[in-house]
């Protein structure tokens, strides 16, 4: 690369993230360089911050700065129902619905044999010694309405119906390969309301 060292570096480091290919992170490189040292910085200290400061709640898994979270912290939620979902996005979706006073667990993943991922690779096991814990009465599991949300949908399924636990599903209205993140607040609302026992 003909430009100077420290460039090529960021350069090479901005191109890793998902999106951004050579051209988009030699823009944004010399986007940085050109707004200057006290932006260059605050970006540094926000993406150092975010690794440091940023880790699971204990209890459901979420993202958080402070452990237990602010929504198990909360003591107005009714921790009897817990929704489960694949990823913290899906957890902001459905609190952007604000139709949900129960409580999360994040699974952080869902199940995808074929890209070899199971059941020890998300937070199940952190799921069923969290109910051991704490008791619930219904699971509602969000996973999304794709081939590893169902696959990872029945798996809980036969996973938490024998500890007597009431397991639902969100209701279709989320179209099928359809993303929980992406869908908008009144079909997800539906979906939540509509949700059927497995
Ligand atoms: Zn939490």
């Amino acid at each position: 690369m003909a430009v100077a060292d420290p460039i090529a570096r960021l350069v090479k480091e901005l191109a890793k993230l998902p999106g951004i290919g050579e051209k988009t992170a030699q823009r944004l490189a010399f986007h940085i360089l050109k707004a200057g040292p006290a932006y260059a910085s605050d970006l540094a200290g926000a993406i150092a911050g975010v690794v440091r400061d940023v880790r699971l709640c204990s209890t459901c898994q979420t993202l958080t700065d402070k452990d237990p979270c602010g929504v198990c912290a909360d003591a107005r939620r009714d921790s009897s129902i817990i929704c489960v979902v694949e990823g913290v996005p899906d957890l902001l979706a459905i609190e952007r619905t604000h139709e949900f006073r129960g409580r999360y667990h994040v699974l952080h993943g869902a199940l995808s044999p074929l890209d070899g991922i199971g059941p020890s690779d998300l937070k199940i096991r952190e799921l069923i010694l969290r109910l051991e814990r704490e008791p619930a009465d219904e699971i509602v599991v969000a996973t999304n309405p794709d081939v590893e949300g169902e696959a990872t949908a029945l798996y809980l399924t036969k996973l938490l119906k024998p500890l007597g636990v009431k397991v639902t599903r969100i209701a279709q209205g989320i179209p099928m390969g359809g993303d929980l993140e992406y869908a908008d607040q009144v079909t997800l609302a539906r979906a939540l309301a509509g949700r059927r026992e497995l």
